[in-house]
């Protein structure tokens, strides 16, 4: 059944009455922010709703599907594989309304939290009170928690800690029609039933909307400290972080990035390495105050095969490191005005044949690959800059991307280790056919209407 492709005065009346004056916006120059997000593809919506509790989420979810109007739930905007996107005229539903921690138990070692809070806020409150949430986003000063859990972000401690998925105990969402779900609970142990919870971690707005969170800490770490490691190519460096699991050091995160990145990094700013150097480990660690140093001791002897390093021990002087890592995403502009990203996962033992073939890939349409990445999980941002002013410039990276995608397959990957489908990957390269219909079954079961952010996920 087709979609409504305007919203009348009465509907626009029945809106305003279901989320107030305030939670409405009909102004085209308003609403431009919320047609796209961090992917920048354009879509088109006749209003952005913003709720500010469940109740309202219910009446609006309810009305909705009544009314056959397409919603696109969304969180801070940042997703990069166009989850956000209104690929079908529609109303976006902003969760920033709803944006408040409702309780940290340093005893239950649980939070609940509405999904609109801001990443980097919720951690800076749970480790005023000695606890941590790990999953970390290098876009979370940006996101919100409910955007993190419904793409199942991943981050740079991810290698020792896991993702989103591991820290949801569970969470309410509303489902079209308007009825309230509540899956999970507090305990960090639960076998009873489905867990319906991981339907919604990743389910990129596809299944409901989610209104309330239940996350899971752990004790945080009392030190750290980071190592910033130079190699003469990526093979050496890849072999040495080999040679640091086989002798059963755990870090807490370990990043690579390949000759491309240092070259742009070397382009754009000041760096402490020799022009020996062509690639980059950055690592880190964990632990108490009387374990860090000698952690810290057994990696550098796993180390000795580096050209150069340089440590840091204790939150500013690690950042000093990670600042590195985290120019690479603006440097690489100097490569093209536009670009194509990619975060494909292969297993951790192909990582290097895999950044080999995709530079390779890049190559042969005369491309270069920014490759850089959670190299402790086999996680690969595989990025491809171009100017989209100069058509065969683009026409070389679109065909260059197809191929990336391609070849994560052939090795046994995933098309997204960490941002999602959202209406930029087709999953129909990596899922097989049944257990994809099975998905489309099962999203059918919680949204017969197809309302929630059409053409977008699996
Ligand atoms: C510079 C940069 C760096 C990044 N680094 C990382 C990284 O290291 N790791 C990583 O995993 N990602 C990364 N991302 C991608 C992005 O930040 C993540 O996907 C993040 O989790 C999105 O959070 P958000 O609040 O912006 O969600 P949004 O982008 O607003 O939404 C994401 C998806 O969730 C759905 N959604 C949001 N809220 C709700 C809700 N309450 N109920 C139902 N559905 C909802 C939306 O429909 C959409 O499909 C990066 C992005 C940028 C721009």
């Amino acid at each position: 059944m087709a979609y409504a492709s305007a919203l009348t005065e009465i509907q626009q009346r029945e809106l305003v009455q279901i989320v107030g004056e305030d939670g409405v916006i009909f102004d085209p120059a308003a609403m431009r922010v919320y047609a796209s997000d961090a992917s920048n593809i354009k879509g088109k919506i006749f209003a952005v709703a913003r709720p500010t509790s469940t109740a309202q989420v219910q009446e609006f979810m309810r009305w909705a599907d009544a009314e056959r109007v397409a919603v696109h739930p969304r969180g801070r905007g940042t997703s990069l594989s166009g989850g956000c996107v209104p690929t079908v005229p529609g109303i976006v539903l902003s969760m920033l309304g709803m944006d408040k921690i409702l309780e940290i138990s340093p005893t239950d070692f649980v939070a609940e939290v509405e999904p609109g809070v801001n990443t980097a806020a919720f951690q800076a409150a749970v480790e005023k009170m000695g606890l941590m949430f790990p999953p970390d986003p290098a876009s979370g000063k940006a996101t919100s928690l409910g955007g993190n859990v419904c793409t199942c972000a991943g981050g740079m401690r991810a290698v020792k800690y896991g993702v989103t998925r591991d820290y949801v105990l569970g969470c309410e969402v509303v489902l079209p029609g308007g009825k309230l779900m509540k899956f999970g609970g507090r305990t960090q142990k639960d076998v009873i039933g489905l867990d319906l919870t991981r339907f919604i971690v990743g389910s990129e707005g596809t299944l409901g909307i989610v209104t309330k969170l239940i996350l899971k800490l752990i004790p945080k770490p009392e030190s750290s400290a980071s190592v910033l490691v130079g190699y003469a190519s990526l093979d050496d460096a890849l072999r040495s972080m080999a040679k640091v699991f086989a002798a059963g050091i755990l870090p807490a995160a370990v990043e690579f990035m390949n000759e491309t990145v240092l070259e742009i990094l070397v382009k754009t700013g000041a760096c402490p390495w020799p022009d020996a150097v062509k690639s980059l480990l950055l690592f880190q660690i964990d632990g108490s105050l009387e374990t860090i140093g000698l952690e810290n001791a057994r990696l550098a002897r796993q180390l000795d095969d580096a050209l150069w390093k340089l440590e840091g021990v204790g939150k500013t002087e690690e950042d000093k490191l990670w600042a590195y890592r985290r120019r690479v995403t603006s440097s690489s502009y100097v490569l093209g005005p536009d670009r194509i990203g990619g975060d494909m996962a292969v297993p951790r033992g192909k990582l290097l044949a895999a950044v080999r073939r995709f530079e390779e890939i890049a190559a042969n349409n005369g491309k270069r690959l920014i490759g850089f990445g959670h190299a402790g999980d086999g996680n690969i941002h595989a990025n491809l800059h171009y100017d989209a002013s100069d058509p065969d410039d683009a026409k070389r990276t679109v065909k260059a991307h197809h191929e990336l995608d391609d070849a994560v397959i052939a090795f046994g990957g995933s098309l997204s280790g960490e941002h999602g489908a959202g209406c930029l990957k087709d999953p129909g390269l990596q899922l097989g056919r049944d257990e994809h219909e099975l998905m489309r079954r099962i999203r059918k079961l919680f949204d017969p209407g197809a309302i929630l952010n059409p053409q977008k996920g699996y």
